[in-house]
This record gives structure tokens, sequence and C-alpha cells, in this order.
């Protein structure tokens, strides 16, 4: 029988999200891989309990996490209702629906009947009668915004939800979608944007700087680039890697020799500075005033651990953030 570590509360730092009273983990966990059929299940046990353990109290789903689209739900259900029950109240539990999930119309983007059919079978999968915050996973320029916000709102005042957050939305989307939820007294309190050394979409599309005009959360997904600015690539592809066992979204052709030289350069001058290149990822975001959370992925233990060492690291140098993007270019 699980037991959580009773330290675990110590060394994380916990952050306000927004303006809310919400307080996130400034690392989060999210089970977008390893949560699926190729996975040991007691493998992702550990995962889960090593998080837990170092005072991650967030984990992010959604409906297609998988494979099988749904697997990493109901693998998490199974594992919170075995070792996990008891801690419920310490948990914050994310899912999302608006990328494909069932077949037909309605297992995609944004339409009421879908945001509420999919919540309804995320809370089965996974046991519960409420998720934490629940997220429109991606924005749908065929759906009014209204009648999507309009299906968060229900999500929240059936009970479903806590809070609201929105993923993958640019800025001015962003605008529009908080006057309809400030509308409806809805808690909307978190945006999820990819952003990492290598992705700064957020920066262009006026998603960072709304979103703090706007005192919402960030929290920021793969903010290792899917474990490329990590040493997993540095002497080639390795076959436990994500590229190695699942390259669904990453894969070898997007590892470019121009990418590699510059991951070579930024795990140079992270070695100089005595840090691994992951830790400087994760500095590089969690020194940014936006940023509420990283939200991490990991295949192993051991990477939990090592990513949370970030947290006892001085900030970048702003000669350290210039010399990041001279090697980047961004
Ligand atoms: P990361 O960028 O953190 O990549 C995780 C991968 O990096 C791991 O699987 C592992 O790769 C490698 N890694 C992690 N730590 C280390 C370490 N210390 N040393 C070496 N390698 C390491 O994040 P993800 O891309 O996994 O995304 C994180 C979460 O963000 C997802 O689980 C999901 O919850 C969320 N997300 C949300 C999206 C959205 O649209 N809202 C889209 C994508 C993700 P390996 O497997 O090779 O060991």
């Amino acid at each position: 029988m699980y037991q959580a570590n009773p330290k675990r509360y110590q060394h994380m730092e916990y952050r306000r999200t927004g303006h809310s009273g919400l307080l996130l983990p400034a690392l989060s966990f999210g089970l977008w891989h390893n949560f699926g059929e190729k996975t040991e299940f007691s493998q992702m046990q550990n995962l889960i309990y090593t998080a837990f353990d170092h005072g991650i109290t967030h984990f992010d789903l959604a409906n297609n996490y998988g494979p099988q689209p749904g697997a990493a739900e109901t693998n998490f259900g199974r594992i919170l209702h075995q070792d996990l029950k008891n801690y419920r109240d310490q948990l914050i539990i994310s899912t999302k629906a608006g990328y494909e999930m069932w077949d037909g119309p309605y297992g995609n983007w944004g339409s009421r009947k879908s945001l509420l059919s999919s919540l309804d079978q995320s809370l089965h999968r996974m046991q519960l009668d409420y998720v934490d915050i629940f997220y429109h996973h991606r924005m749908d320029p065929q759906t009014p915004l209204e009648e999507s916000m309009l299906a968060l709102a229900q999500a929240v005042k059936s009970g479903k939800a806590l809070y609201i957050g929105l993923s993958n939305y640019d800025g001015p989307t962003l605008q529009r979608a908080t006057e309809i939820l400030d509308d409806l007294h809805v808690p909307f309190i978190i945006n999820q944007n990819r952003y990492n050394l290598l992705d700064r979409t957020v920066e262009k599309n006026e998603l960072l700087a709304t979103g703090s005009q706007l005192k919402k959360g960030l929290i920021t997904f793969s903010p290792l680039a899917q474990g490329q600015l990590t040493n997993r690539y540095l002497d080639g592809i390795p076959q436990d890697s994500r590229i190695g066992n699942d390259p669904r979204f990453l894969n070898a052709t997007m590892l470019t020799p121009q990418k590699l030289a510059a991951i070579q350069k930024l795990n140079t001058m992270a070695t100089e500075r005595g840090i691994t290149l992951a830790e400087m990822a994760l500095k590089w975001l969690l020194q940014k005033p936006e940023v509420t959370s990283v939200l991490v992925g990991s295949s192993k233990p051991d990477q939990i651990i090592d990513n949370i060492g970030v947290l006892a690291l001085d900030n970048l140098t702003s000669a350290e953030l210039d010399q990041i993007d001279q090697i980047i270019k961004p």
C-alpha cells in the first residue's frame, strides 16, 4: 500500500495561478506519453508516486492521451483509486477536450455537445466526480466562441469542474473568451500553451502579453521540447526514448542537423555552468514572471528527480539569456 512521503511539501515551490486562489507547483506532471498500452502499470505507478512524493500535486491529462485514446485517463484512474484515494484533496487533476477523441462529428473541436460529453467520459474513465481544471484543448474556428464558453460554464455550474482553462489559444481569442467567461462569472484562471527555448509562438501571437495583462496563470507544456532540450539525443537516438519507441509526435526527421548543432552548443553552455541542459531549459521558463508552472513529462522516475533540481538553482543572468538567443536565433 502506497504511503506518500511525509516531507513532500518541504522543497516544492507553489505559485499563485494568475489572480485566483489556486496554488500550483512550479513543476507539474503530464501524462501525454508513457501512460498508454506500451508502459508497464508498475512503471506508471512509480512515475506518479515519484512526482507526488516530491510535492508535484498537479497531474495533467486529456481525453485523448494514450494510445489508445482514453488509456491515460483509465490508467490514472486506476492508480488514483488503488493508491491515492486518501489524497484526493491534495491533488489538482486536469483534463481537456477539443482534439479528435471518438468517431463521428461530435468527438472533436468545441461544440457544446462535444465538450460536455467528453467531460462526462473523462470523469467516468478516471472514476471521479469532478476534475479540478477542465480545458478547451484548442481554438475552434467553426463553432461560435460563445457556445464553447457556455459549455465550459456549464461544466463548472454542474460541479464537474472547479476551474476552467484554455489551451493553445492566441492573444486576441483569449481576450474575447475572457470577456464572455467574465460575463458568465466562470472561474477561468489558466492558459496552457507550448513554450520552450525552441518554440516562442506565445511571444508572437500575443498570448503571453494578453494572458499577463488579464492576470491569468500560464502553464507551459513541452518545456523540454519533448526531450530535445535534454541529454537524450546528444549521441544518437536511444531505443527507449520518445523518438525511439513512440515517434507519433516527435520523430528523427525533426532533429535536423542545424537543430542538433544548436542543442550541442546549449548543452556545452549548461555544462560549463555546472547544470544540465534540462535544468537550463526549465530555469529559462521558471524565471519568467508570466509562468505559473512548467508541465513536464517523464519516461523514468529519475528524470522527475533531475528536473526538480532546477528549483535549487540561481536564475540565468541576462548575459546567459543573450547567449542562449545567440545560439537559437529565435
Ligand atoms: P517535455 O518537453 O517535458 O518532454 C518530456 C520528455 O523529455 C520525457 O518523456 C523524456 O523523454 C524527456 N525528459 C524529461 N526529463 C528529462 C531529463 N531530466 N533528462 C532527460 N530526458 C528527460 O514535455 P511533454 O512533451 O511530455 O509534455 C508535457 C505535458 O504537457 C504532457 O504530458 C501534457 O500533459 C502536456 N501537453 C499539452 C498539450 C496541449 O495541447 N495542451 C500538448 C502537448 C503536451 P524520453 O521519453 O525520451 O525519456
